[in-house]
């Protein structure tokens, strides 16, 4: 299936999708490519974007993973617009939409699933069992079929990234994994499909989120070193606005994300709560 508008091209199934990235190759273009599971903000855009400037074509794609939800999570309720974003991928000129539905990705037989371990267990992987195998295995199976010169993905999803690097280097994948910078409200709070959810009260409190890594940032600004002292910084500008479910606020390695004690390289301060029934993620790099 095909159908073309504004010069977008919005393919649903694997064989449209293969003829055109065979067709755009034959033309010379390099391919840039973003995965997404729609409900489009300004921090996808921000990805579309970035590979617009560094590629000739870019293919978005809208998939909510249902392998990536686990048991008692959104997947049911994610917000799902498909004429909003694609009146956004047009704006924002995106070449080619892949919407494919679930059969698509995962035809009847399927059987595979792609570990990254342990960077899948930890973190957000403790709290979502399960959850980065999903992540790994659908984003394996649309490089494959995209087969981009450049990916983009977003640095607020950072263990997202870190791990979706890693299976790259590992399985000798021939694409460019870029990280791009996280694009935030004008209160700081990080961009997500899921803010939608917070009620205004909780909207107000989640923006102690990314004052709480700010702050932590700042005091590493400062000199400080130690992980612990920022994670209680962080935590305690949390709490005090009323975040009382934080699943973790951990200091990493930026490169690896293996615990730091004291940060002698490149660190991050990552953090995952729930304000309301939302769970919300941010980080921020320590550099
Ligand atoms: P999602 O639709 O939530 O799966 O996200 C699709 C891509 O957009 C992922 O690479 C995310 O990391 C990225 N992304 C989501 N929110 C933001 C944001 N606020 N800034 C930058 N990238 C983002």
């Amino acid at each position: 299936m095909q159908s073309e508008e504004n010069d977008m091209v919005i393919l649903t199934d694997r064989n449209a999708l293969r003829a055109w990235v065979a067709q755009q190759r034959s033309s010379g273009h390099t391919l840039g490519f973003v995965p997404t599971m729609g409900a489009l903000h300004a921090g996808h855009l921000h990805l579309v974007d970035q590979s617009r400037a560094h590629t000739d074509r870019t293919v978005v794609s809208i998939f909510v993973n249902p392998t990536q939800f686990g048991p008692g999570e959104d997947f049911d309720r994610y917000p799902r617009i498909p004429d909003q974003d694609q009146r956004l991928l047009r704006q924002g000129g995106c070449h080619a939409l892949f919407y494919p539905d679930v059969a698509t990705i995962y035809p009847e037989g399927f059987q595979t699933t792609v570990r990254v371990e342990p960077l899948g267990s930890d973190l957000c992987g403790r709290e979502r069992p399960g959850h980065f195998q999903g992540v790994a295995t659908v984003v394996t199976v649309l490089l494959n079929l995209v087969k981009a010169d450049k990916a983009f993905f977003g640095l607020k999803d950072y263990q997202q990234f870190v791990i979706i690097r890693q299976l790259v280097r590992d399985l000798s994948m021939d694409v460019a994994i870029e990280g791009v910078p996280t694009v935030r409200e004008e209160d700081g709070l990080a961009m997500s499909s899921r803010n939608r959810y917070l009620s205004i009260e909780d909207r107000r409190r989640a923006t102690a989120i990314s004052a709480g890594l700010a702050a932590a940032r700042t005091a590493f600004m400062a000199g400080e070193r130690e992980a612990g002292r920022l994670e209680a910084i962080a935590r305690r500008i949390m709490v005090e606005a009323g975040i009382h479910r934080i699943q973790y606020i951990s200091v990493r390695s930026a490169s690896t994300l293996l615990p730091m004690k004291t940060i002698d390289s490149e660190g991050v301060i990552l953090t995952a709560v729930k304000v309301g029934s939302t769970r919300l993620i941010d980080n921020m790099l320590l550099m």
